[in-house]
């Protein structure tokens, strides 16, 4: 059975995570996608917040898992006996950081673990959820960009309605 690791921050999911994860779906067995649990950085939805929303957006993707990990991609795939991770890119601006990513995690792994990369969708190719945070911080409209679920969860967080 082939399996892919889709690993990220989905601060929240948007709908280019979506369409990565729709895609993958197709071309392995089994997809897990899940939530990097990283204490450097101060994230707007807590790890288990996140791994909720991707859960609601997935439901219909049966071959999808959603999970959470702490510490290296390469020992969160070994235990999963996994070998491929994959991640979307945008632009050039995505390349450099997940060129050096690939390459150090191929390295680290001994070769164990290797990037598979699906480019966005050009209808999503400008969304990150760092802009949908930052719209929904306005209290603007981010209905276009993040499933339902995800809008209802922001606007609670912001304390509004749209
Ligand atoms: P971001 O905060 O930039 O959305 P994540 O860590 O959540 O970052 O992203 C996980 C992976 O999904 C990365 O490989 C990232 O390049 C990719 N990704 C994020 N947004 C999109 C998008 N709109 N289209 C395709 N891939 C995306």
């Amino acid at each position: 059975m082939s399996t892919a690791i889709y690993p990220g921050s989905f601060d929240p999911v948007t709908y280019g995570h979506i369409d990565i994860i729709t895609r993958a779906s197709g071309m392995f067995d089994h997809i897990i996608v899940s939530v990097l649990n990283n204490p450097s950085k101060s994230p707007l939805f807590t790890v288990e917040e996140r791994v909720t929303m991707l859960k609601e957006c997935t439901a219909h993707l049966k071959n999808v898992e959603i999970d959470s990990f702490s510490g290296l991609l390469v020992d969160y795939a070994r235990e999963k006996n996994c070998h491929i991770a994959i991640r979307g890119l945008r632009a050039m601006t995505d390349f450099d950081y997940e060129l050096h990513f690939a390459q150090t995690n191929f390295t680290i792994s001994k070769g164990d673990l290797e990037t598979v990369f699906l480019t966005t969708d050009l209808a999503y190719s400008f969304l990150s959820s760092t802009t949908v945070r930052e719209i929904a911080s306005f209290h603007g409209d981010v209905s276009e960009l993040v499933p339902k679920y995800v809008c209802k969860c922001l606007y609670k967080k912001f304390g509004y309605e749209n």
